[in-house]
Order: C-alpha cells, then structure tokens, then sequence
C-alpha cells in the first residue's frame, strides 16, 4: 500500500466494497457494495473510521488534511449531480450518517437536509414547485442539527411544533400549510438562538463540518457506550461518517419511504415482502414510530413499478449476502433508491427458520450458516415463558407483535426508574409512546416494553427482537402520561407506576393486571435441525449442572450427555435434613458424629439413585461437600440475640444456649477462605467417607436392578496441594472396597478434582498425578485469581468498572481470557503432559456462555458444562468453536 492509500481518509462509494466494513463502517461499506452491483443508490462518500479514531484520539482535532480531502469528494459529487451545496437556484442536500463496524442501530446521530439556508431553501420551493416540501424539510433541518449537532433540546421544537398545530386547530404534521411552516421555521431558528447564543449557521460548508464532528462525537456518547458494552463491541473501532445526496420521501403522494426485511423477522418465512412504509415522509418517522406505517404489500397499490423494482434488489441483496437483510428505501416521484441495507436483527425463532431454509435453498453448507447465521446465545429466547391462555384472559388491548415472549411486571414509563426498580429485583414493564436510543438502558432492563407508537421496524421494536425480550408497539388504544406517570387504555383501564401489566409479544396483547406465565416449549423443528448440524461438528461434550433427578431430566432432553457438576450442598437443605446437617457439624463426640452421617447416608443414598436412573449410564461427576459451613448454621447474630433475651427476660433458650459456643468456635472472618471444599473433607473425613460410601453404594444398586451401570467420577472441591488430593483420594479407594465387598459388585468410578485456586492451575501438573479428571471451577477460579468477591463484586464496584471501561466485560460471565483463561490453558497444557489421557472440563458459569466457550473450544477442554436452559446454547456455541478453530 502506497503511503498515500494509507492515509486515504475519504471513500467515495464507488470505491468501497462490502469487505471494507472495518473502514468504512457496515453502512459504508454497503452501501459502497450496492453501487458497485448498480443498485440506485444516492451519490455519496464515506469517512473513515481510522479518521474518527484519529480526530478524538488528537483531542478531538480534525486531522490534517481531511478537510482538503472532504473538499475534493465533495466537489465530485456535486459535478456529478450537477448540484452544488447551498446553491439558491437548485441546492445540493446531503445527509450525514453515522456507521460503525458493528451495527448500532439508532445508537448514533444523524442529521437530513444538510445545505439548507434561507437562501437555498428558497431555491429548494421554486424548484419542486412545492413551498410546504422546502420549508418542512428546512424545520426539519434546523430541529435535528440543533439536537444533534448544537445540543439544543429536541423537546423545545416539538413543543413549538405542538403549539403550531393544535392553534391551527389540527393534529397531524402533514395538515400544516406552507405558511405555517415558514412560520415555524422562523421559530425553530429563535429556539436556536436562544439556546445556543449564536444564529443557526447558513453556511453549508460550516454545517458540514459540525455534522461530521457530531457523527464522530456521537461515538463516545451515554447510549453508544452502552450499547457497546451489552453488546461487547471494542471502543477502539470508531464510526464512519456517510455523506450522501438527499431524496426525498415526502414532496407528495408518489414519494414514499420505507424499510423491509428480505424475509419475516419474526417468524423467518420466506415468500411474501415483509415491511412496513410512509407515503410522503422522511425516513425518520418510520423509524422513530412517530407515525404508524402500512404494511409492504400495500405499496403495490399505490406505486407498483417501484415495488417490482425493490421486491427484485432486496431478492438481489439477500442472495449477495447470503443472509437475510434489512433495507431502508425511499421512492421520490416514482423512483426507487436504496439507503441502506444489513444483515437484519431476528428473534430466534426467525434465526433458526433462516438458516434452515438457507441451507435448503442451498444459498450455504450446514457449517457456514451455522457461522453466519445463528447465534448461540439466542437460542435461550426460545426458552422464553409464554402466556397462560387456559385461564382465558381478555387482552385490555392490542397493538403490534414486536417481538415474541411473554412478560409481567410494574410499569414504569422512564428508562431511568425501569433500570433503578430492576435493579431493586423488580419485574418491570417500561411503556412509553416512543422509544429512543436514549431509552437503551431502561429497555435492557425491562422485563418486557410496550409503547403506544411504531410499528415492528420502530426502535422499540429492533431493539426489542435483538435483546430478546417481548415487546408490543403500536398499541392505539394506549395514552400514556409520562408526566404524571399513569397509563390509560381508552376510558377502561387505568394503570400508575408500581402496578402489574402483562403483555404477550407474540400476539401483541397488553392485559392489566399479573398473569400467570408457562415455561415455554423447547421442540421447535428448526431448531433440531440447528442442533443436529451442531452435534455433528462439535468437538466438545456438553455435559449440565444438576443436582436433582428433575433437573437432570430436563437437560437430557435438552441433549446433556452426562453431568458435569452435581453440587451435594444442594442435598442438604430442607426439614428432614438440616437438623442432621447441624448435628454433623456440631457433634461434640465421634458417636453424634456417625449417628448424624448415617442419617444423612439414608437420604445421600436416595438422592444419587435418582440422579444416576435419569442419567442411564452417562458419566455422572459428583462433587464432595463443598460450602463453608456457616450456610447450614443459625445465624450468628441471632443466637447472640436470642441468648441475650434469655438473660434478660430469665425465659430460657436451651437451644441457643448450647449453639451458640458451638458457633463461636466455628465462626470465620473470611469463611469463603475459610473450612470448605476439601479442608472439610480432611477435617472431618467421616463426612466424606459417608459421602463416597453413599454414592457408590446407590451406583453399584442402580446397577443391579436396572442392569445400566452409572459412570460414576468422584470430584473433590477447592484443592491446592497434590497432598491434599492424594490423601483424600486413598479415603475414598479404601471406602469404594468395603462398598464394593459389602454389595458383592462394584462399578467403574475416577477420582478427580476441581481446579478453582490459583495455585491448584500453577501446580497442575504434581495434581494431575493423582487425578483421573480435572474440572475448572471458574467461578471460584475467577474469584480467587481476581480476588473479586462473587457473592459483592457484581452489585458493588464491578457496573462502576464496567463504565468507566476499566473492564470490558463481567469476568463473572465471560471468562477473563488474559489473567484466568491463561490459568486455565497452563493447568491443561501441564495436566497433560503429565497424564495425556486426563479428562478435562468446565462446570463454572462459564460453561454455557458463547464467548467462553469458544476460548474452551480453542484450549481443547474435553467438555463444557452448564445449567440445563443452557445446554441447547452450548451445543451450538461449542459447533462454531470447532467450525472456527478448523478454518482458524
Ligand atoms: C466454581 O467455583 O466454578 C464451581 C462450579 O463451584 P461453585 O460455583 O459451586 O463454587
Ligand atoms: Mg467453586
């Protein structure tokens, strides 16, 4: 690359091509792709990202030369429409775009109408012949370059707006005269001055110029940083700025605009145009929901030949990209140009559906729609509960099928509380007229979001299907009071902050009041399809966290292929047990102790013959007690309490009397340091002695009635020493003899361990001489390798972190590839060097998250395990791991 190909700062679109999305952000570079297959797309040109990280890298300072380079291309441009900007006889209009890498939809600024002014506006009315287009598109203008670029609130133009209307008697912005809006002009301008200290700039070069600082500012604001950081997307790669000719969509009744997904968005049909479009607007009202459009198919009646000629680009497009679009278009007196088009955001029943029918159109292979087309993590949105309907419940109102899922909760109506209540545990409903990107937080935090406007392509809507959480748009019936915080649903209904709603996306039906909700149905057709693809390439097992016959059930048929964590701490809760549990663990003499663990043996034994019939033969790893403890005892300060009261009221507390000594012994300032994992073990090794003996014990009786033997693996926790392993390890061979001897059969079972300290990863290789199998227990591993609490961190100082961008992402939830995914790759690499046959797992949390399995994938673990709901995800991420790591 010659060194001025590597400066290059401005792409003209015909210069650009998809590959080039790095550079010229997705909407650059696709829309550069649609030029080059001759697409009617707007002339235009696309600013780096490299200049937008250059210009705020430099202190937010315009880099040298880029204003020359602006200049050239647009110059170009003007020739080539045979416009120039500002021009008072026929006026060039530009729009000015953001477009990052990664789609951000609505996350960052735009502004229309670019090169308006009191002189070319003029122009603009003498041309068109249509004063009302010139001076609309001008108000415009001067509302979106005061929000966006000057700051001014958008709320003091639509008040003037509102004011406008409702003293000419009307409701609709369309029912305004010329007049009107040449009035509203001159008020828009007031607002400006006033709020900024300066006139609204008439210079387009001057306007240019604020746009392209905005777009690139835009990057760092509130709500792309949260986007960002939901999204895991770097904040090192920067937007591009688009700068594109104008049509428009509103100079009359042959004017349209529009966006349309090549396939339905919600469902994945294929077949009949699926969108939704405006005659006579600007684009913005379709997106922003301000006006509720009518369905594609009705274009046809109002303009076909444009419709033929878009139903055959977005059947091109989808086939360029061999992956289901989403375009923005607008029809200016019968013609058709394209703005826009991506990969379009689906629920995942729609992803599922895709990728199916793309393979059997034979568009792709099995393995690249995989890649391409499914994400793992939404598969979960097929877990989603739906509405009860048995109970027969009437809907209060309807509106549009946003996005699938049923939700209930208090309804709050400002993104702010929604994500405050959330916090607080709430289940919250967020409604609102309209959504905003400024919204983004509150909707990640609502359970569900209804909104009176927009129709399926609103933010509400786009946002909704891309997060997976139900949403009802366009619900007419709805007046929402921001104010005042209230709801009312016609004269019928009214509901206040703090009240139940319900609302169920997949019919777009709102129901006042909590109703009860069903867990959802996980056999859908297109997703074993899905699943059938992924088991044949994966290379990983996906095993499940279970600790009850129910669970373990439930994840078979989610496809675990055994149990990779049964946590026994689990078992001992509840009535029956807990008095015994305390007896073990206060017992003043080895009598109490054994005749507590026998207790407890009686029911260990049940719990595992359950676990191992669910299981029918697949391996079965079960962890030795494990937690400190405290978590079976009284708490502390309530036996000070209740022993306090004795003394002072003379009503005896025997019970808190003899505990509390007891107590005080065991009390630990740090116990999550303290006696747990195997330190339990080799203190009280009768715990579990009684533990092993239960387990092989109902092994070795599964066996024999069933005639399926269990695979059983013994995992002791929280270990750091070989020596701690090895002694444990000859309790349990001397244990599994007697069982074995006692019930005159015996079964295969391995000894393994949990890697989940420090020291455990370094020593890995002395450890793995005694260990049949290692299992990384990330969680603690993260918490300990951190010294991040995980009972604190995530409610305390970790979302402090996380924005101010101190970390990326939660370690808790993505695996910390730098600090604990090197532990992780160091204990593997040096397990097995030592025994190259030892079997390697995850059963953190890590183990049904994507991005961590794709780190597992690549270290080569030999399984991952995760909660059952997360099996069907795993099995999928841990294909595209394989498919990845093969192609490198
Ligand atoms: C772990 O620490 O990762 C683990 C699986 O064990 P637990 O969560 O029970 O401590
Ligand atoms: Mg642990």
């Amino acid at each position: 690359m010659s060194a001025a190909a590597s400066t290059k700062r401005v792409y003209d679109f015909a210069e650009g091509s998809r590959d080039m999305r790095m550079l010229l952000g997705g909407k650059g570079a696709n829309v550069a792709e649609m030029t080059r297959l001759g697409l009617p797309v707007p002339g235009g040109f696309t600013i780096t990202t490299r200049a937008c990280i250059d210009y705020l890298s430099a202190g937010h300072a315009t880099p040298r030369g880029l204003d020359a380079e602006i200049n050239r291309h647009l110059e170009a441009l003007e020739v080539r429409v045979g416009k120039r900007l500002g021009d008072s006889a026929d006026p060039l209009l530009v729009s000015v775009r953001s477009g990052a890498p990664e789609s951000m939809p609505g996350m960052m600024d735009t502004v229309l109408n670019l090169g308006l002014n009191d002189a070319s506006v003029a122009g603009l009315a003498a041309r068109t012949h249509n004063p009302r287009f010139a001076y609309d598109s001008y108000r415009r203008f001067i509302q979106m370059f005061g929000d966006v670029v000057a700051g001014v609130e958008r709320g003091h133009f639509e008040d003037a707006l509102s004011a406008l209307k409702s003293a000419r008697g009307v409701d609709q912005d369309v029912q305004l005269e010329s007049d009107d809006l040449r009035g509203l002009v001159d008020t828009f301008k007031e607002i400006f001055r006033r709020h900024k200290g300066e006139d609204f700039p008439q210079d387009p070069r001057v306007q240019l110029d604020a746009a392209i600082r905005a777009v690139f500012e835009s990057w760092d604001n509130r709500r792309a940083r949260d986007y960002r950081r939901v999204n895991r997307i770097p904040d090192d790669l920067g937007t591009a700025v688009n700068i594109q000719q104008m049509v428009f969509g509103n100079t009359g009744p042959r004017s349209a605009t529009g966006v349309a997904f090549t396939r339905n968005n919600t469902t994945g049909e294929a077949g009949e145009p699926f969108g939704e479009f405006l005659i006579n607007a600007q684009g913005e009202d379709v997106v922003a929901g301000i006006r509720t459009p009518e369905p594609l198919v009705e274009l046809h009646a109002h303009l076909p030949e444009a419709y033929d000629q878009l139903v055959r680009t977005m059947a091109l497009l989808e086939k360029t990209y061999r992956n289901m679009q989403d375009v923005e278009f607008t029809i200016e007196e019968g013609q058709l140009y394209m703005l826009q088009t991506r990969n379009g955001m689906r629920s995942a029943e729609a992803m599922l559906r895709i990728a199916v029918d793309m393979v059997d159109e034979g568009l792709l292979a099995p393995g690249e729609a995989m890649v391409s087309l499914v994400a793992a993590d939404q598969v979960r949105q097929l877990l989603l509960p739906r509405l009860d309907l048995s109970a027969m419940p009437v809907p209060a109102a309807t509106g549009v099928q946003a996005s699938p899922g049923a939700a209930t909760g208090v309804v709050v109506f400002s993104a702010d509380v929604a994500e405050r209540r959330a916090r607080a545990g709430e289940s919250v409903i967020l409604v609102r007229d309209e959504t905003t990107p400024d919204d983004f937080h509150g909707m990640v935090a609502a359970k569900g979001i209804l909104t009176s406007r927009g129709g399926k392509t609103s933010h509400a809507a786009i946002v909704a299907v891309g997060m997976g959480t139900p949403a009802v748009t366009g619900v007419t019936d709805l007046i929402v009071d921001e104010a005042a915080c209230t709801l009312a649903i016609r004269d019928a209904f009214t509901v206040r902050e703090g009240e139940w709603l319900t609302i169920d996306g997949a019919k777009g039906t709102v129901y006042v009041g909590r109703l009860s909700l069903l867990p959802p149905d996980p056999h859908n057709p297109y997703l074993e399809r899905v699943l059938s693809w992924a088991d044949a390439f994966r290379a990983m097992k996906v095993r499940t966290n279970a600790d009850t016959p129910e669970d373990a059930r439930r994840a078979r048929e989610f496809g675990a292929e055994g149990i990779g964590l049964c946590r026994t701490e689990h078992m001992f809760g509840g009535d029956e047990r807990l008095p015994h549990v305390q007896d073990m663990i206060m017992a003043e003499s080895r009598d109490d102790l054994v005749a507590a663990l026998d207790a407890l043996r009686t029911f260990q034994i049940e719990d595992f013959i359950g676990i191992f019939e669910a299981m029918e033969g697949l391996p079965v790893t079960i962890r030795l007690l494990d937690p400190p403890l405290h978590e079976f005892l009284p708490d502390y300060t309530d036996l000070r309490i209740r022993v306090a009261r004795a003394e002072a009221t003379g009503v005896a507390d025997d019970e808190a009397a003899v505990q509390l000594p007891k107590m005080e012994r065991l009390k630990e300032v740090n116990p999550m340091l303290g006696t747990r994992g195997c330190r339990l073990g080799i203190e009280i090794p009768d715990l579990y002695r009684m533990q092993v003996a239960a387990i092989l014990t109902a092994a070795c009786d599964v066996k024999h009635r069933t005639g399926v033997e269990p695979i059983v693996e013994i995992m002791i926790p929280l270990v750091g020493f070989e020596e701690e392993l090895r002694w444990l390890r000859e309790h349990i061979l001397d244990v599994a003899d007697s069982v074995f001897a006692e019930q005159g059969t015996n079964v295969e079972y391995h000894v393994g361990t949990m890697i989940e300290l420090p020291r455990a990863a370094l020593v890995a290789d002395e450890i793995a001489r005694q260990a049949d199998f290692f299992s990384f227990g990330t969680n603690d591993l993260t918490q300990t390798t951190l010294g991040f609490s995980r009972d604190d961190a995530e409610t305390k100082f970790l979302g402090d972190y996380l924005s101010k961008g101190i970390l990326r992402s939660n370690p808790f939830e993505h695996i910390d590839r730098a600090g604990v995914g090197k532990l992780v790759r160091m204990a593997s690499a040096s397990a097995r060097e030592v025994k190259p046959k030892i079997k390697l797992g995850i059963c953190g949390e890590h183990g049904g998250d994507p991005d961590s399995i794709h780190f597992f994938g690549a270290i080569g673990l030999d399984y991952v395990s995760c909660s059952p709901y997360r099996v069907q995800t795993a099995r999928i991420a841990a294909a595209q791991a394989a498919l990845q790591n093969r192609t490198g």
